[in-house]
């Protein structure tokens, strides 16, 4: 099955008892069972079906099964956001006294959850690149995995998955890799190596932002010892399914992260469509960010497949001549973006991205609230920096409204 053909039919087979094409949405909290011999079968895991919306549920398993289809994964589990799919993931594997390495150019969202862990005793710490030599200083008997996203939102730094995924094996760690930015359209994490991946699925796979949603795929991959995972003593007898039997079983069903029915389906809508989307976004990403590339008023604009960028080669390769939907401007001064952003016509001023509408936003003074000057330097946000995520509109309509606000900024402001 081919890629297009995967995101209809991989996993998926409609309802069997209706003939409905959709999944039907299972809107309930709970589940009867025929009698309490079942019931306790599905409390031990010795039964399939369903008890309770918290641990399961119908609509939604059948994301999951879709989205480890697409993931190449053995399993996936579907959380109530992406930031509740990296905590879940995390906890699940944690213990106090631990560490991590992430790179410094994830999501604020997440810098903020690591500063929360660190309140838990666990420390985080932070890579430009995973490189043997930085790895070599920093990997202790103490470090339980390595974090990065396959782009960096919103510093736009591209991953060598493989080569990443290979140093970090070296040290016997499993590589968790947030796959939102990218989606399955541009790579699958798990054919490179990664072990863990986490999408939010608020953005591109929902793709018209009606829900938030996050997911987490296991490649089945890494090999969880006792030794070094204690905090998963009940689970490593299960092998290749030790992490999401742990997630599922306990993890995520104690932090009660679930993803509602409803948003569910809205997600396997989206999911449908992502292919012919994706196509767009990243064709109307090209053309507007080379139509602005080198324009006066703009002192730097970053997008992976401009040649002139240093990820270029690396995207070009990984991701097959597609950079992704979401580009950034530096305009010299915070006045000026702000100005840039309010000229604008029709790309929205909002914190989100991969929505079909084109969406813009000035990180430093919003996702970045919450992070020092050094911390924004690290994830590439600065004063004068707007990230665009490109929407599926008329690329015509895109560029004359860019490029208005550019006019308008350059003579207006210096
Ligand atoms: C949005 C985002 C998240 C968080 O997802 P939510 O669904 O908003 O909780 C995590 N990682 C990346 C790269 C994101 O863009």
């Amino acid at each position: 099955m081919k890629y297009d053909t995967s995101l209809l039919h991989g996993n998926f087979s409609g309802d069997r008892n209706t003939g409905a094409t959709l999944i039907p949405i299972y809107q309930t909290s709970a589940f009867g069972q025929d009698s309490a011999e079942q019931i306790e079968k599905i409390f031990h895991n010795q039964a399939a079906g369903f008890a309770y919306t918290r641990i399961n549920n119908p609509t939604v398993a059948s994301f999951e099964n879709r989205i480890t289809y697409l993931e190449g994964g053995i399993a996936s589990v579907a959380t109530s956001s992406g930031m509740a799919a990296i905590a879940a993931a995390f906890l699940n594997i944690l213990s106090s006294g631990d560490e991590v390495i992430s790179k410094s150019s994830v999501f604020g969202g997440t810098l903020d959850l690591f500063k929360d862990l660190e309140n838990l005793g666990i420390k985080v710490r932070y890579v430009e690149d995973i490189t043997k030599e930085v790895l070599e200083g920093l990997v202790n008997n103490r470090t339980k995995a390595v974090f990065a996203e396959t782009i960096g939102n919103p510093k736009l730094d591209v991953t060598d998955i493989k080569e990443a995924a290979e140093i970090i094996h070296s040290y016997n760690l499993p590589f968790i890799l947030d796959n939102t930015t990218a989606t399955t359209y541009l790579v699958r994490g798990i054919d490179l190596g990664a072990d863990i991946i986490i999408n939010s699925a608020s953005k591109y796979i929902n793709g018209s932002s009606n829900s938030i949603s996050g997911i987490i795929t296991d490649s089945g991959n890494y090999a969880w010892s006792l030794e070094k995972y204690p905090i998963m003593k009940d689970y490593i007898r299960l092998g290749r399914l030790a992490f999401t039997a742990k997630l599922r079983s306990d993890t995520f069903r104690n932090l009660g992260c679930c993803l509602s029915p409803m948003n569910a389906y809205y997600n396997a809508l989206g999911l449908e469509t992502l292919s012919l989307r994706m196509e767009r976004h990243c064709t109307n990403a090209l053309k507007l960010a080379e139509s602005l590339d080198g324009k006066e008023g703009i002192r730097e604009i970053a997008y992976p497949l401009l040649q002139s960028n240093p990820y270029y080669a690396i995207a070009k390769k990984q991701f097959k001549d597609k950079g992704g939907g979401i580009f950034t401007l530096r305009l010299y001064t915070k006045e000026r973006a702000f100005a840039f952003i309010n000229q604008l016509k029709y790309a929205i001023n909002i914190t989100n991205i991969g929505d079909t509408k084109t969406l813009v936003i000035h990180p430093a003074s919003t996702i970045y609230a919450h992070s020092n000057e050094e911390e924004q330097e690290k994830a590439g946000v600065y004063e004068d920096l707007i990230r665009v995520s490109v929407g599926i509109e008329d690329i015509e309509d895109l560029m004359e409204d860019f490029h208005q606000a550019l006019t308008y900024v350059n003579e207006n402001f210096k």
